[in-house]
This record gives structure tokens, sequence and C-alpha cells, in this order.
């Protein structure tokens, strides 16, 4: 019933309209595809239109941006739970220090589901920490954000540009409240629940061991071996129940083959209102890919840093109450913009996407992979044949 509100493959699932709605008669529901879609229960709707304004694909995103800055955590330990260089722990450091209130993704491993929550101590941080990159659930989390707001409470929300604009619309002109902070994660595209459940089913048959958690994008820590490589040195870490874990290399890992490659993204990410240098976050933070390795410090390349960009006052001064657990440098813009694709355009969408998931559902998740990235595989091999390398996961 996406069409009704907006177009079906503009739709971000970014679950606003459901928030809206006066008679509660949209529920967010998975599609065959494994992502979140609005379903309306045409009986009970009353036909006030409300869906239909508050969706952010309806109207045209207001974006800004002042400068860009490369950032990365003082603290190592923080450094090397975080996705890049830890500006959100940062970031979120300081509004839980003034008493506010944190709000990102937390994955719950268990059900294999990736939802917006609240975090109102430090010493819950850490599950918003690192990227999960499946679709995040946003149910009920705009009202409770409208309350805090309400309440006086201060909030860093923090997400995907789209729900980070589904919120100010759901929020109408309390969006330019002095309590409110927002930051997006420089996103260039999500996959579903289905996608990463289907992976890991996979991986335990292979292993022949049940996994009870997994983590997408790990650094190996300090000392031999330890790399971040500007995002490429990261690798999925399954865990098993058996106590034992294995780090999967992001060159061959099935997972990341395929994200890497925009085979299993969300169809309106392929063609995403919020790719551009104008972002609509107050700040927007991502992996500085256009660091000049040879200018990295061992620290950086070993740990991570990212790029963040300034885009309004409200983030500039954010940045300056986090200045004091960052290491904060001025970034060329043009560099940013040049290795971050996410900063100029959407994904393109490879001719394979079409009737993946499909696949994915008959044949699995490593066969439909393989088979869709035939020449990448096969690249890999010849790579690893020349230098001589045969991959086996490492134990951790
Ligand atoms: C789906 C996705 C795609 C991305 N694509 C790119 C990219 O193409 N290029 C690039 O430079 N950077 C990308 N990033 C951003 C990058 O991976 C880091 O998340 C970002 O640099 C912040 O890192 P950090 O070390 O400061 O914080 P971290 O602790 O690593 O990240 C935590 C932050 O990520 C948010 N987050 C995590 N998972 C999700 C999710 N599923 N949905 C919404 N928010 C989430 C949390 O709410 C929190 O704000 C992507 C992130 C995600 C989640
Ligand atoms: S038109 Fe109004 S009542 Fe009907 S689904 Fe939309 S918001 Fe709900
Ligand atoms: S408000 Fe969000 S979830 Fe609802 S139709 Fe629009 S894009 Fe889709
Ligand atoms: S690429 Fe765009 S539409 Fe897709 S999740 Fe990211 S911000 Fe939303």
């Amino acid at each position: 019933m996406t069409e009704m509100i907006c177009p079906y493959d503009q739709c971000t699932g970014c679950g606003a309209c459901a928030a809206v709605c006066p008679k509660h008669c949209i529920t967010m529901s998975k599609d065959g595809e494994g992502f979140l879609r609005p379903a309306v229960d045409e009986s009970e709707c009353v036909s006030c239109g409300a869906c239909t304004r508050v969706c952010p694909v309806n109207g045209k995103p207001e974006k800004h941006v002042i400068r860009y800055v490369t950032a990365e955590n003082t603290d190592s330990r923080v450094l090397r739970r975080s996705s890049s260089g830890g500006v959100f722990a940062a970031l979120a450091g300081v509004i839980l220090k003034e008493d506010g209130v944190v709000c990102g993704a937390a994955q719950d491993d268990e059900k294999c589901v990736v939802y917006h929550k609240i975090v109102r101590e430090g010493e819950n941080l850490p599950e918003l920490m690192r990227s999960k990159y499946y679709q995040s659930d946003t149910r009920g989390i705009y009202r409770d954000v409208r309350k805090l707001l309400m309440a006086g409470r201060t909030v860093l929300f923090t997400g995907t540009a789209c729900q980070i604009d589904a919120l100010c619309h759901y929020l109408g002109e309390l969006h330019r409240s002095r309590f409110l902070y927002t930051a997006d994660v420089l996103c260039h595209g999500v996959t579903s629940s289905l996608a990463v459940g289907a992976y890991l089913e996979d991986q335990e048959k292979r292993y022949g061991k049940t996994i009870r958690h997994f983590r997408f994008r790990v650094k190996k820590g300090d000392g031999p071996g330890a790399q971040w490589k500007q995002g490429g040195g990261t690798r999925m870490r399954l865990s098993f129940e058996d106590g034992t874990a294995l780090l999967q290399d992001q060159a061959l890992d099935s997972f990341f083959c395929a994200f890497n490659s925009n085979l299993i993204l969300r169809e309106s990410c392929y063609s995403c209102p919020y790719a551009g240098s104008g972002r609509v976050a107050d700040l927007t933070l991502g992996d500085y890919w256009g660091a000049d390795p040879a200018e990295l410090t061992k620290r950086q390349a070993e740990l991570g840093l990212s790029i963040v960009s300034v885009n309004t006052k409200r983030g500039e001064e954010l940045l300056r109450k986090a200045a004091g657990s960052l290491e904060i440098h001025p970034a060329d813009a043009a560099d940013a913009r040049r290795a971050n694709l996410a900063f100029t355009r959407p994904q393109n969408r490879p001719n394979e996407r079409s009737g993946i998931f499909e696949k994915i559902k008959t044949r699995g998740f490593d066969r439909t992979v393989r088979s869709a990235l035939r020449g990448y595989y096969f690249r890999q091999t010849v790579k690893k044949i020349l230098r001589g390398i045969v991959h086996h996961p490492e134990t951790e």
C-alpha cells in the first residue's frame, strides 16, 4: 500500500507515515525482500492525508553544508569499538554528560533485527556504536523524541539521512528546537534483515555451528595485524555458541561482497535524494577514504579516521562541545567528495539486483552472491594464486 502515500520504489521505509497517522491504521511490515513498508488498514483510514503530507519523499530535502573536518576519538578503546573514527561516541558522550539522551540504531543479535532506541546512560552507549548495515526499525521513536523535546530534554538523534529527514518532517517546527541535535551516517544504502538472516544461515552451515553474535566491521585492535585501512581492513566477526569466533576479511566475506557491490540494497537507495554534498542533519559522519595513506599516522591507519561534514551552526556547536575527546583537523572538500561517493550521488543499481532476493530465498545467500559476482570472485582467486595466499578466516 506504499503507493497510496508515495511512489513504491522511492519509499525509504522511514516510518514517518505510521508515526503520524491519527487513526493508527498504518503498520510497517516486511515486504518480500524483508524491507519495512507501510501497510494501510483502509477500513480504519479517514483519508485525512496526514501520511502523504509528512512523507519526506513527497517534499524536497532541506540541505546544508558549511565545511569538512577529519576527526578521531582520542580514546583508543572507544576508537577500537567504533566503525570509523569514533566521532559518534564523542558526540553522544557530550549529550549524556549534559543529562540529555542519545537515539541511534541498536542490534538484537538473536532476532537479527536493528531498531532505533534511546540511551540515557553512558554504559549503554556501546549498543548504538558500530555500523549495522541493515535497515533500522524506527517504530515509536519519533513520538518518543517529540515527548522528550517537549519536556525540554536535549536529544541527539542519529541514523541514516532518510530517518533524520523523517524525524524533522514528523516534528514540523519543533525540529528547530534548541534541544535537538542530529547526525547522519554517510550512508550509501541499507540491506534488509532477510539478507542478513540468509547470510548467517549459510555461515552456520559452512562452519557447522550456531552463531550467537555478529559484528560487521571489527578492527583487529592494536599490535601486529591491526588495521582499519580506511575501512577496507575491517572484518566481519562471527561468534559461535561454543565460545569460538572467526574474523572474515571484507574482500572475501560474502555479505560484504554483496553489500559493497550494491547487490542487495533497498530500491530507494539507488535514487537516494540525500546523497550529495548538502546534508539534512547537523553533522554527517563517514569513513575518511580521501586520506593519503602515506599521510595517515600509525594510529589512524590501524584504528580509524572519520570525515565529518559540518552542515549547520548546531553542528558546529556540538562538534565544539565534543572537541575535548576528538582530534580534529580541517579537510579539503574536494578530497572528501572525491573519495566518498555518497557525497556526490547515489550508488549504481547493478542489473543483477533484479530478482536477487527471490534467488537468495530459493538458492541461499552464498550461492546467489557467488553466481551474481562470478567475475569478482574469479579475480580474487587469481590474485590469491598469484600471491600464493590461501584464505582461511582468522580465529580470535
Ligand atoms: C548502513 C550504513 C551505510 C554506510 N555507508 C557508508 C559509506 O558508504 N561511506 C562512508 O564513508 N560511511 C558509511 N557509513 C558510515 C560509517 O560506517 C560510520 O557509521 C560512521 O562513519 C560513524 O562512525 P563512528 O566511528 O563515528 O561511529 P560508530 O560507533 O561506528 O557508529 C554509530 C552510529 O551509526 C549509527 N548506525 C549504525 N547502524 C545503523 C543503521 N543500521 N541505521 C541507522 N544508523 C545506524 C548509530 O545510530 C550511530 O549513530 C555507513 C553507515 C551505515 C550504518
Ligand atoms: S490518510 Fe490519515 S487516516 Fe488514512 S492512513 Fe493516512 S494518516 Fe492514516
Ligand atoms: S513516510 Fe517513509 S515509510 Fe511512509 S511512505 Fe513515505 S518514505 Fe515510505
Ligand atoms: S541510501 Fe538514502 S534512502 Fe537508502 S538508507 Fe541511506 S539515506 Fe536512506
